[in-house]
C-alpha cells in the first residue's frame, strides 16, 4: 500500500485532516492491548485506492526546540512516505517555519501536494495565492473543520501513487519481520539468521527491488525479511522515539505474513511488548514469540517453563503463538527459527475441508449447546471458510445477536483442536443465513 504523510508546523490542522481521511477505520473493537492505535498511523481509502497515512505531528522528539521538531517530522515524512501532504494555514499565511519545511521537502524530490487549511468559505480563497511562493505548484484550499476541498486534495495525492508494476512476483515468498522495542536484539537475530549455514542470502543488487528487505532461501523455500535495513541502520535522532519505532513496526507488520515478536529474556515482558504483539494480532498476521538473550538468564530446569507461563499470562490473546527461546549471541536454537516461521506461515494460509469443518462444529454444538437469549436458542446451520491469511470462517446462524463472545471462543478452540492452526490467529464471523 502506498504511504502518505502529513507534515506541517503545529496547529495547521494536521490531525483534523488525518482523522477525516481515516474516518471510522481507526476505531478498533477487539479487546486486545495496544489496539487503540496511536493516532499517527492508519489506513484510508479514496476512489477505491487504499493507502496508509501518517500524521507526523504526532511524533515528538524529546524536548528539542520547535524548528528542530518540524525538521525531524519532515525527515520522517521523506523517509517513510510515497507522497507528502504539506499542510499550511491560510490564517497565518506563509511563515518562516513553512519555508523551512519547504526547503527540506524540495531537496528530497518526493512528490508533495500543498494544502492550505482553514479556507472555510469561498471568500477566503484569495489567501491561497501567497502559497505559490513555496514552490510546490497549485495550493489546494481545504477546510478541515468543514470538511471542504478534501476530495480535490486526495485526487492530487493518489495521482502521485507509484504505478502498479509486476509487484506480485514475491507472493509465494514467506515475508516476515522482527518486531520489538529497541535493544531486544532484532538486528543481532537477523545477522545470526543470515550467518546460518543452510541460509542462502540473495545477491541484493540483482534481486531485491526494495533495498530495505533481505531475501533468503532455506530448504529451497524463499523468504523475505521485511525492513532489515531499517533495523540495522541507527543514527537519526528520531529513531529512538517510541512513536517512531511503533510507526516502523506497524509498517513492517503490514507487509509481513509472519511477525516475530522479540522479547528480551533479561528484562522480561513490559507494556510495550504487549502493545506491539497486539498490533500483529489485530492485523491478522501469524505470530511467533521469540525470547532472545536466553544465554544471559540464570536458569535451572524450571526456568523455561516459568517464563513460558509468564508469557502465556501476559499474552492471553496470543495463545496460538509458539514460543522459541534462543540466543542471537551464542546461536543456541537459532536453527529452529526458520522452520517455526515456515510452520506458522503454512497454518496462516491453511484451508480446511468444509465437510470436516462442519463435523467438528456439529460435534462441538452437541457437546456444549449454543447460547440462548430471551428464550430463543442460537441455531448454527453451517460453517464455511471464506479466506486465509488469516484463516477466516463464517458461521451461518438463525440470529447473530444471540451469538456470545465466549461461545465464539469455544468454537474457535474446537476448530484449533481439530486442525491446529498453530501460529496463526483465526477469525470467526457470525452471519444470518439468508
Ligand atoms: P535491536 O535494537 O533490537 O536491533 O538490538 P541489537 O541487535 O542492536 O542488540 C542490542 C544489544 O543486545 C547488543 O549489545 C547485542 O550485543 C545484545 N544482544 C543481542 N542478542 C543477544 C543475545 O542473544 N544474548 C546476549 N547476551 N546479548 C545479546
Amino acid at each position: 500500500k502506498p504511504v502518505v504523510a502529513i507534515v506541517g508546523r503545529p496547529n495547521v490542522g494536521k490531525s483534523t485532516i488525518f482523522n477525516r481521511v481515516v474516518g471510522e477505520r481507526i476505531s478498533i473493537v477487539e479487546d486486545v492491548p495496544g489496539v487503540t492505535r496511536d493516532r499517527i498511523y492508519s489506513s484510508g481509502e479514496w476512489l477505491n485506492q487504499v493507502f496508509n497515512i501518517i500524521d507526523t505531528g504526532g511524533i515528538e522528539v524529546g524536548d528539542e526546540p520547535f524548528l528542530a521538531q518540524i525538521r525531524y517530522q519532515a525527515e520522517i515524512a521523506i523517509d517513510e512516505a510515497d507522497v507528502i501532504i504539506f499542510m499550511t494555514n491560510s490564517r497565518e499565511g506563509v511563515t518562516a517555519a513553512d519555508e523551512e519545511v519547504a526547503k527540506l521537502l524540495f531537496r528530497s524530490k518526493k512528490p508533495v501536494v500543498l494544502a492550505v487549511n482553514k479556507v472555510d468559505n469561498p471568500e477566503m480563497r484569495e489567501a491561497i495565492y501567497d502559497f505559490y511562493s513555496l514552490g510546490f505548484g497549485e495550493p489546494y484550499p481545504i477546510s478541515g473543520s468543514h470538511g471542504l476541498g478534501l476530495g480535490d486534495l486526495l485526487d492530487a495525492v493518489i495521482e502521485h501513487f507509484p504505478k502498479k508494476g509486476n509487484d506480485d512476483d514475491d507472493d509465494d515468498k514467506i515475508k516476515f519481520s522482527l518486531i520489538g522495542r529497541p535493544n531486544v536484539g532484532k538486528s543481532s537475530l537477523v545477522n545470526a539468521l543470515l550467518g546460518e549455514e543452510r541460509v542462502i542470502v540473495s545477491d541484493i543488487a540483482g534481486t531485491t527491488r526494495d533495498a530495505i528487505d533481505t531475501e533468503l532461501k532455506y530448504n529451497n523455500k524463499e523468504y523475505v525479511i521485511i525492513d532489515t535495513a531499517g533495523m540495522r541502520k541507527k543514527g537519526k535522532v528520531y529513531e529512538t522515539t517510541e512513536k517512531y519505532s511503533v510507526l516502523r513496526a506497524l509498517k513492517a507488520i503490514e507487509r509481513s505474513d509472519v511477525v516475530l515478536v522479540v522479547i528480551n529474556a533479561e528484562e522480561g515482558i513490559i507494556e510495550q511488548d504487549k502493545k506491539i504483539a497486539g498490533y500483529a494480532h489485530e492485523a491478522g498476521r501469524a505470530v511467533v514469540i521469540v525470547v532472545n538473550k536466553w544465554d544471559a538468564v540464570e536458569k535451572d530446569e524450571k526456568t523455561m517453563k516459568e517464563f513460558e507461563q509468564k508469557i502465556r499470562d501476559h499474552f492471553l490473546f496470543l495463545d496460538y503463538a509458539p514460543i522459541v527461546f534462543l540466543s542471537a549471541i551464542t546461536k543456541k536454537r537459532i536453527h529452529t527459527l526458520i522452520p517455526m516461521i515456515e510452520l506458522a506461515s503454512e497454518n496462516h494460509s491453511l484451508r480446511v475441508e468444509t465437510n470436516v469443518l462442519n463435523d467438528v462444529i456439529m460435534d462441538a454444538v452437541a457437546m456444549n449447546p449454543a447460547p440462548t437469549d430471551k428464550g430463543k436458542r442460537l441455531r448454527i446451520y453451517y460453517v464455511t471458510q471464506v479466506g486465509v491469511k488469516p484463516p477466516t470462517f463464517v458461521v451461518f446462524v438463525n440470529e447473530p445477536e444471540i451469538m456470545h463472545f465466549s461461545y465464539e471462543r469455544f468454537l474457535e478452540n474446537r476448530i484449533r483442536a481439530a486442525f491446529g492452526f498453530e501460529g496463526t490467529p483465526i477469525r470467526l464471523l457470525t452471519r444470518a443465513r439468508k
